[in-house]
């Protein structure tokens, strides 16, 4: 059986380091080089964690692309750049899987856009665990019937980007189906910049900040005498591999960029 091969960027990091598990340990996976920021021309099993697992660390880019001759690029870095490193892959033939959350709406159509003209698959997903996945789903499924809702998304404080991109997603694929609708009283005044949140189409996102927390949000939806609270939380980093395993296996069959898990599953 050929085995798909397999680059991971942020390998070091807390997604990076489960990625690096999962694709060693599955097997028709190969990783076959590691993007970092540091320890260029050393091999992954000089780290810390790592001991065991022998393939060479880049810094650039385009060296680790033009010399692994890998299927998929998997990107676990910063909102900083992994827009570049998407961007990078895409003109190189190598297929993107994206878990690296803030890309910005217009990042988003000209990766789409580039995806289409390679005739290359691209996932880029800003939650890869399957119960928020659901969690979206389900919340666009009572959009129809509250058009009240608040999103509360909780993180770990070392989180770079706010609001996340699941929350963003989650409100995008509510504004897809709720009816518009400014909330909150009309003359509502924040004496405290901040104290309602970002605004999205009308809805809100709260952004709580923790340590101690992983990847936890909650939908809140309303209706007069009666509340709906769709729940989903994150323990460990682990619980997004199923989803990173699906959208590298996925990935290869397709011709154009996925925006979401949603999108890949039955
Ligand atoms: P993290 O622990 O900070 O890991 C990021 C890693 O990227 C670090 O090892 C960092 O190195 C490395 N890095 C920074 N700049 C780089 C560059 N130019 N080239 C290569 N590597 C670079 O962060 P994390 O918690 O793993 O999260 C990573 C990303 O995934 C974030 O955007 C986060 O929001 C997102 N995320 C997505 C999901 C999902 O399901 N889609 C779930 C959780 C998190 P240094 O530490 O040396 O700077």
């Amino acid at each position: 059986m050929k085995k798909i091969k397999v680059i991971i960027a942020g390998a070091r990091g807390r997604m990076g380091r489960e990625a690096v598990k999962l694709v060693h340990e599955t097997e028709n996976f190969e990783l076959v080089s590691v993007l970092d920021i540091k320890y260029d021309g050393k091999s992954l099993s000089d780290i810390e964690g790592f001991s065991h697992i022998d393939v060479p660390i880049y810094t650039d880019a385009l060296s680790c692309i033009h010399n692994s001759q890998a299927d998929v690029f998997v990107d676990l870095t910063t909102p900083a750049v992994g827009y570049f490193h998407t961007k990078m892959a895409l003109e190189n033939g190598v297929r993107p899987v994206v878990g690296t959350t803030g890309f910005t709406m217009e990042q988003l159509a000209e990766l789409k856009h580039l995806a289409n003209e390679k005739k290359i698959g691209c996932i880029i997903a800003p939650n890869f665990a399957i119960g928020a996945v659901l969690m979206m789903k389900f919340a666009q499924m009572a959009a129809k019937y509250f058009s009240d809702v608040e999103i509360i998304e909780m993180h770990h404080d070392q989180k770079l980007d706010a609001p996340s991109g699941t929350a963003v997603k989650t409100a995008e694929m509510i504004a897809a189906v709720r009816e518009q609708k400014q909330q909150g009283h009309p003359d509502e005044e924040e004496t405290l910049a901040g104290a309602r949140g970002a605004d999205y189409n009308g809805m809100h996102i709260h952004s709580v900040r923790l340590p101690g927390l992983v990847a936890h949000q909650k939908v809140l939806f309303g209706l007069p005498g009666q509340t709906l609270t769709i729940r989903h939380d994150s323990f460990n980093r682990a619980s997004f591999m199923s989803g990173v395993k699906i959208s590298i296996e996925t990935v290869l069959h397709l011709d154009t960029l996925v925006y979401g898990l949603e999108n890949i599953l039955d």
